[in-house]
């Protein structure tokens, strides 16, 4: 299979980690006779020192031309202590996430059996746990009109869905529980937000057309709550923006780091495949970072871009051969953990290649 495949790194941690991404993605190009080209953009931070611009016109039309993006994250402290900045990275991640149409955000939550011990959670409710979030990606409140006004004592964003949005995505995340538990958990603020009421209304809609999937309705605080106390009781969970962003997070904890989770974002072209941590400033450089949530998202890359799933499968088990063998990055890593098995980005990154 030929396929062209666009790399950008983007701040902090992001470089680390994409390059061991790429380093897996090429590895089963050989192993497999693939032939994959790459090419890099500039974004976020990164590019705003390059060019002014968080997301370059150069940038985003290698993106169009390419097959898949493999991403690393944008953000710089500059601008996390600096609220009145004009031009922000984060600009260039959500223009990107509307120029290419990305309106679904795929987070799946598996915990590796071996790192049952590495999340703050008990191992006996965790095991087993195994959640797919569907995160709308393209509207909410992140996209709506936002301001100031009063002189600018009083700010404003405004929280917008259409019923075409919230469809597309409840459509997707319905496909994919008839593939998986047949159980879909919609996540809303109905009692007390339209774009909810909407968002429940249209759900309803959807899910006659998915008789064979079971659908709850919860309230975003009482599964803030749930996800914590009874994972497993999840299995394909479709939630807002905001919601989502907020949650997803949460759930990383069922996965024992933020280092270990992929998502793959997708819509009506290229796909983006990128871990759902930032850029860790408090990390970058030390070669720490753990890069597996970058491999996971290769391997997302290769089956949902390219139909290739026996490829991916392949650098899941890689991945879990190596937790197998003990070996840790130190986020991952706890008490019980020799300290010769806490290895840093690039020789944990090697681990994973051997074993591919
Ligand atoms: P973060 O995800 O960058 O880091 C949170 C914590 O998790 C940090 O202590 C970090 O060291 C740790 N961590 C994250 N990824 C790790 C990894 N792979 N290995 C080991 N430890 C890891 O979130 P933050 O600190 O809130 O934000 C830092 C910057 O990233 C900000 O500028 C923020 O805007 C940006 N950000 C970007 C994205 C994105 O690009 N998709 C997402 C979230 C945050």
């Amino acid at each position: 299979m030929k396929k062209n495949i666009l790399i950008v790194p983007g701040d902090g941690i992001g470089q680390e980690v994409t390059a061991v991404g790429k380093k897996v993605l090429d590895k089963i190009a050989e192993k497999y006779g693939h032939e994959f080209t790459y090419d890099e953009a500039l974004i976020g931070h990164a590019a705003i020192e390059a060019t002014g611009n968080p997301l370059p016109d150069e940038s985003l039309e290698k993106m169009k031309k390419s097959d898949a993006v493999l991403f690393g994250a944008v953000g710089h402290p500059k601008y996390d202590n600096d609220p009145s900045a004009k031009v922000r990275p984060e600009q260039g991640l959500l223009k990107m996430r509307k120029e290419l149409g990305l309106y679904a955000n795929l987070r799946p939550i598996k915990l590796f059996d071996e790192l049952l011990g590495a999340s703050s959670i008990k191992p006996e409710i965790l095991k087993g746990a195994d959640i797919l979030f569907f995160r709308e990606l393209t509207g909410d409140i992140y996209f709506g009109e936002k301001g100031r006004k009063d002189n600018g004592d009083t700010a404003f964003d405004i929280a917008q869905y259409s019923r075409f949005e919230v469809e597309r995505i409840a459509r997707k995340a319905f496909e994919a529980a008839m593939t998986r538990g047949k159980k879909l958990c919609s996540v809303d603020k109905a009692n007390v937000i339209e774009t909810s009421r909407l968002w429940r209304e249209v759900v309803q809609q959807v899910a006659k057309e998915y008789p064979e999937v079971t659908v709850e309705h919860q309230f975003v605080d009482a599964t803030a709550m749930l996800l914590i106390k009874d994972p497993k009781r999840f299995d394909v969970v479709v939630t807002a923006n905001l919601f989502g962003d907020i949650l997803t997070d949460e759930a990383s904890q069922i996965a024992g780091s933020m280092g270990m989770l992929a998502s793959a974002s997708i819509g009506d072209g290229t796909g983006v495949y990128e871990p759902i941590h930032g850029s860790a400033h408090d990390i970058t450089g030390k070669g720490v970072a753990n890069p597996m949530a970058s491999v996971l998202s290769a391997a997302l890359l290769l089956d949902i871009s390219f139909g290739l799933k026996q490829e991916s499968e392949d650098v899941i088990n890689a991945v879990d051969q190596v937790l197998k063998a003990g070996f840790r990055t130190g986020d991952i890593a706890d008490s019980s953990t020799p300290k010769d098995k806490i290895l840093g980005t690039d020789a944990i990154g090697e681990e994973i290649l051997k074993r591919l």
